[in-house]
């Protein structure tokens, strides 16, 4: 079992009530009453704090009783003498559990005191804790050890600040490596997987706040998401993992749409953030670590900004199979792994699901098969990342494309790279073309009465797509639709590259109408 555990940081007992019922409500499976945040901090309080939980919540729901040192994270300076009896008074009144700072259980007289209350409460189990606000714990397997041998009865809780994602193994090897009740938890916005990850990987309990505002840890998620992005209460040891690797990453819709279709098809799947920072050694670290752990059930990622290239890259170095669109635009999105693989199978392989992505679209829209695009005239707008993958998609088809942008060098280098025609915005006004692409990034939110080309040069029988899919109608696409011409959003391309992921993370076809509409409500 891992618990949910929702901390309760009030400032009295009634504001306490108040957030014991929001927990509860929230799906909490546990409670921890962290009593250094009570503004008067004495036994009756602590009492009446304990006797407000059990007399609220199920029985089933346990209590940990917390009063945290200052200097693991407290909160108030309450002096130690306080804090001991704080938690001799929270045995008595029936907590489940206590929590006590390891560095404070070893000082004898802390320990022989919070041994005897205990012998004569046996319901009441010790956590003994050890938090590190800076950064990774040198020896965590060491300290591990150090608790149980210090008091082989109690749940050893481990927790300390990931500054990387990479930071992050060690305490799932630590979880991997150990039994018995244990919680291994990283802080901080790299640790958010630890968190996610604590049922996975057996972890006693995960902590997740009523809301944003009552998180009493950096990182910590709000039961809402743990439980319903995150899937928990579907997750066990054999779940399977996918992600998107990216920095920044906190703004990706691919975690809501993938999880909502495993969900929909009931898939013992989860698909994470994966905040990556660095560059390409860092990149490499987390895939090296990722796959020297099978036992972590890591499949497949989506990979976006900036390691497009980087994702390329290390699969040519682990001599995996790269799709060879992908290495042509220079960029995959797309890993799959096996990390059972003998050392003659790939482990590895990189795809490009953009431009798949975008070709699907635009072949829908216009109602006609990729071979269709043969001979087709297309004005490609912009000459970044998106037209890159498209004008390779594209000329691979056999369109005659021309790229207008407003760095000349840069559509010059695109275009003499695919063999097309380049221009500059200025030369708009005489394009020549059945299908125009919008790949910059203006029209999008909060920009959104502008448009890349003018109204004017729009015609009815163009096809119009704009690859801008906040909002999914931009101004560029409502004076097309004005005009007459058939128009093709960028939800589509969006949902069609991550259909395009879906179906090799998986092996079924995804739902595109609730992925659409998946993307549609996280935009609104
Ligand atoms: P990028 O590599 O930064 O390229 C941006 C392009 O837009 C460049 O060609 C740039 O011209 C041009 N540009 C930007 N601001 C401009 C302005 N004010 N006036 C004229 N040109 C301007 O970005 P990207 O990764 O290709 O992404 C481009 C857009 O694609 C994004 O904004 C996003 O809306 C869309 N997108 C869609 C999907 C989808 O699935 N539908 C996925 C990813 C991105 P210069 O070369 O002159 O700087």
């Amino acid at each position: 079992m891992t618990y949910v555990a929702v901390p309760i940081s009030a400032q009295s007992v009634d504001q306490a009530s108040r957030q014991i019922r929001e927990a509860a409500a929230a799906g909490a499976e546990m409670l921890e009453l962290r009593t250094d945040y009570l503004d008067r901090l004495d036994r009756d309080s602590v009492v009446a704090l304990i006797a407000e939980a059990k007399g609220t919540i199920p029985a089933s729901i346990p209590v940990i009783a917390t009063c945290r040192d200052p200097r693991e994270g407290g909160v108030g300076n309450h002096p130690e003498s306080l804090r001991t009896e704080i938690l001799l008074a929270a045995i008595e009144a029936g907590a489940d559990f206590i929590d006590l700072e390891y560095a404070n259980f070893i000082q004898p007289e802390i320990g022989q005191r919070t041994k005897s209350a205990l012998a004569s409460r046996p319901r009441s189990r010790l956590i003994l804790s050890a938090h590190d606000f800076q950064g990774k714990v040198a020896e965590v397997r060491r300290l591990h050890r150090d608790i149980l041998q210090a008091c082989p009865d109690a749940i050893p809780k481990l927790v300390y600040t990931a500054n990387h994602i990479n930071d992050c193994f060690d305490a799932f090897d630590l979880l991997h490596e150990t039994q018995g009740d244990r919680i291994v938890l990283c802080m901080g916005q790299a640790g958010l997987i630890s968190r996610i990850l604590a049922k996975k990987l057996g972890g006693f309990v995960t902590f997740a706040s009523i809301n944003d505002q009552a998180a009493t840890a950096p990182g910590q998620l709000t039961v809402g998401s743990l439980k319903g992005l995150y899937r928990n209460d579907f997750m066990n040891a054999e779940t399977e993992l996918f992600g998107v690797i990216a920095d920044p990453v906190g703004h990706s819709l691919s975690p809501a749409i993938h999880n909502a279709c495993f969900a929909e098809k009931g898939m013992n799947r989860l698909y994470l953030p994966l905040l990556v920072q660095g560059g390409q050694p860092q990149f490499n670290q987390f895939l090296d670590s990722v796959l020297a752990r099978p036992w972590l059930d890591f499949r497949g990622f989506s990979v976006t900004i900036p390691y497009k290239h980087s994702a390329l890259k290390y699969v040519h170095e682990k001599g995996g199979f790269v799709e060879p669109l992908a290495d042509k635009i220079g960029a995959a999105n797309t890993l799959i792994l096996d990390p059972q693989a003998t050392s003659d199978e790939w482990q590895i392989r990189a795809y490009n699901t953009d431009y798949a992505g975008a070709l699907d679209a635009i072949t829908a829209g216009m109602g006609i098969e990729r071979g269709g695009l043969r001979d087709v005239p297309v004005a490609v707008v912009g000459a970044g990342g998106v037209s890159r993958a498209i004008v390779a998609g594209l000329t691979d088809a056999g369109a005659k494309v021309t790229i207008y942008n407003r760095t000349m060098e840069r559509a010059e280098g695109l275009a003499t790279e695919f063999g097309c025609q380049f221009a500059g915005l200025d030369e708009l006004s005489g394009m020549n073309a059945r299908l125009l692409v919008n790949c910059t990034s203006i029209g999008m939110h909060p920009n959104v009465d502008v448009a890349p080309v003018p109204a004017e040069y729009l015609k009815p029988d163009m096809t119009v797509f704009d690859t801008v899919y906040n909002p999914a109608e931009t101004l560029l696409l409502r004076q097309a639709k004005q005009k007459g011409a058939k128009t093709i959003d960028g939800l589509a391309m969006f949902v069609n590259q991550a259909a395009a992921q879906f179906k090799p993370f998986t092996g079924h076809e995804a739902d595109r109408d609730l992925m659409r509409r998946v993307v549609m409500g996280s935009l609104r």
